[in-house]
């Protein structure tokens, strides 16, 4: 008698509580599948590989969000960045179009961030992400791949140069202030939250040697003292952007915009001061990034505010709109 009610039991709390279970889970790690109807075909150059895959617009985007975005991220955020990725490839792929890239001629787009756009794999994502959270995190990139599928950023109807980085000061930088020209589009707006960002705040150490091997200067052989000294350190501000990012700084006899000493110093943002201690320099730098466009942990918090991706993309894109792309029309 008891046997036959412990059964009973049994195979009642089977029947509520493990089998609806296993159906949520079975449902969860069901992938998600990537709305490739209208979708023209991308020639990828894979720079880890050197081959190419081709592969459909949309099954692609999915790879450059994982590469590009935090997947913990609210997924409106994750839908800015997907439109933000998306118009920057139609842009690359109707140009290799009429000319080939002359980097990668059989490609439309390669996966070198630098040259083009970061990109994984599913089996990279795997890696990364883990096996246990892969299925959850891919299938909420899909969703927010699908939920944008087609959808791109123009201004005045053109494609717009999608421009972004990690984390802002704040404020986002002018585009005039940073490279050579004034794009109407990328304008300094604010930026609140970027200082939920771990690389807000970062400190960065230099020896003197090592400064001086990366500029071509002479700094080791001033005392530190002097260097401190803002009246006669041999680092001076030329010109700092509105935002207190450095625009042009002089060291010793040599000028250098902002973006070129980041780049030799190897600092995460031209928003920097310094301070010189024995025979290193200590670089104190706020943001992550060149500053233009969309900042990825700005979109993060307006996202968490209530914010879809539409306003997030019109805030960090002044005067764009956005527009469905077709293969066939431009
Ligand atoms: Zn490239």
């Amino acid at each position: 008698m008891k046997k036959a009610i412990i059964l009973t039991l049994l195979c009642l709390f089977l029947a509520i509580v493990i089998l609806p279970a296993l159906v949520v889970l079975r449902g969860q790690r069901q992938e998600v599948k990537v709305d490739t109807s209208g979708s023209p075909l991308i020639n990828v150059l894979n720079v880890k590989t050197k081959e190419i895959e081709v592969l459909p617009l949309e099954e692609y985007i999915v790879g450059v969000v994982a590469a590009e975005m935090p997947v913990d991220f609210e997924t409106e955020a994750l839908k800015a960045q997907a439109v933000a990725a998306r118009t920057y490839t139609i842009k690359r792929y109707e140009a290799a179009k009429k000319n080939p890239n002359k980097d990668h001629p059989d490609a439309h787009i390669c996966t070198n961030h630098a040259h083009c756009q970061a990109y994984v794999s599913k089996d990279e994502m795997s890696k990364n992400w883990g096996m246990l959270k892969y299925p959850g995190y891919y299938n909420k990139i899909a969703r927010a791949v699908n939920a944008t599928a087609g959808v791109v950023l123009v201004y005045q109807g053109k494609l717009i140069d999608p421009v972004y980085h990690s984390t802002s000061v704040g404020k986002t930088e002018n585009s005039g202030d940073v490279w050579q020209f004034d794009i109407p589009y990328l304008k300094s707006v604010d930026s609140p939250g970027d200082e939920e960002s771990p690389k807000f705040k970062t400190q960065h150490t230099l020896t003197l040697a090592q400064i001086d091997k990366a500029l071509g200067t002479t700094l080791s052989a001033v005392p530190a003292s002097t260097i401190n000294n803002p009246k006669g350190s041999p680092i001076q501000v030329v010109e700092r952007t509105a935002t207190g990012r450095i625009k042009t700084i002089k060291v010793g006899d040599k000028e250098f915009k902002g973006e070129e000493i980041r780049a030799k110093l190897g600092l995460n943002s031209t928003h920097f001061s310094w301070k010189a201690q024995e025979d290193k320099l200590i670089f104190l730098v706020t943001g992550y990034g060149h500053g233009v466009g969309m900042s990825q942990y700005g979109a993060n918090y307006f996202a968490k505010e209530g914010k879809d991706y539409k306003d997030i993309l019109s805030h960090y894109y002044t005067g764009t709109e956005l527009r469905k792309y077709s293969a066939n029309k431009k």
